[in-house]
């Protein structure tokens, strides 16, 4: 499943190919991608992307001199976009990309976004729980109310995030995957964060001492970005919008890990379950 520093940098790689470009019709393959709605080709027909903004995991695309019309996309599990430039070449998308993913449409593919200068963008999805869906202003500001503030925010208020989390009685590692309380760490961050912060993932975030919570908010954003610079994480093979892979696997210090020593202190590194999810740490360097 991709996680946010994939899924922002398949939001800039989007942003870089399809700004400006105006919508000339959309194919939908499969109905349910859209939300069953009849309507999509003949309300985006016309329309030029001003902005792809991204709330959590999910992306949204807003429209030059439209401010109650959206596009709501999410990833989930298996959503793929490829960018397929005039002369038919896949130049990017955020999938893992095999040759015959290289001729579009392919039987995954859910939908497609023709853009008036001969360029499409498709939309393909295994599982079919991803989404390419309209929404209007009141279903967008509906949406961002589920999502707290981002660590990789700049202006992230670790006060803020001290104070609260160490009010909850859950373990750090459910209340940093809690997505209304902070949004955008998934699985692979959370472990990695706590292991740079030295904090064991079960620990009860109300134990946590401010100096723990603060490390815990610094690395959460460090670790993401880290990730996003290098085009995010994959242990298949994500390729972004370039079409490069992403290469963050090979920074990863415990995700994965289990049975091999810690890198800080030699420990060996556990997997356990922890918040319903397979959760690995040192259990001799973090307390
Ligand atoms: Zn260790």
């Amino acid at each position: 499943m991709p996680e946010l520093p994939e899924v922002e940098t398949v939001r800039l790689q989007l942003k870089h190919k399809t700004l400006t470009k105006t919508i000339d019709r959309v194919e939908v393959f499969h109905q349910k991608t859209v939300a069953h709605d009849r309507t999509i080709s003949k309300k985006l027909s016309g329309k030029t992307i001003e902005d792809i903004d991204r709330v959590g995991k999910l992306m949204i695309f807003s429209f030059q001199d439209e401010d109650n019309l959206f596009l709501l996309a999410h990833l989930k599990m298996t959503g793929q976009f490829f960018f397929v430039d005039k002369k038919g070449r896949v130049v990017g998308g955020g999938h893992s990309m095999t040759a015959a993913d290289t001729k579009l449409p392919t039987s995954h593919t859910r939908a497609a976004f023709y853009f008036t200068d001969g360029t499409t963008l498709y939309f393909n999805d295994m599982r079919l729980f991803g989404y390419t869906k309209l929404a209007n202003k009141k279903e967008v500001t509906e949406a961002r109310k589920g999502y707290g503030p981002e660590p990789i925010d700049p202006e992230f208020n670790i006060p803020w995030f001290v104070e609260r989390v160490r009010r909850r009685n859950t373990s750090i590692k459910a209340a940093l995957l809690d997505q209304s309380f902070v949004a955008g760490l998934g699985n692979i961050y959370v472990d990695e964060a706590l292991w740079r912060a030295k904090v064991k993932p079960m620990r009860t975030a109300s134990t946590l001492t401010k100096k723990e919570a603060s490390e815990i908010a610094i690395h959460a954003g460090a670790v993401m970005n880290e990730s996003i610079t290098v085009g995010g994480t994959t242990f298949q093979h994500f390729v972004d919008t370039g079409g490069n892979n992403g290469n963050f696997t090979d920074y990863l210090k415990v995700f994965g890990k289990q049975g091999t020593a810690c890198s800080r202190c030699g420990g060996i590194i556990k997997k356990v379950r922890c918040a319903g999810r397979g959760t690995h740490y040192c259990p001799k360097c973090q307390k």
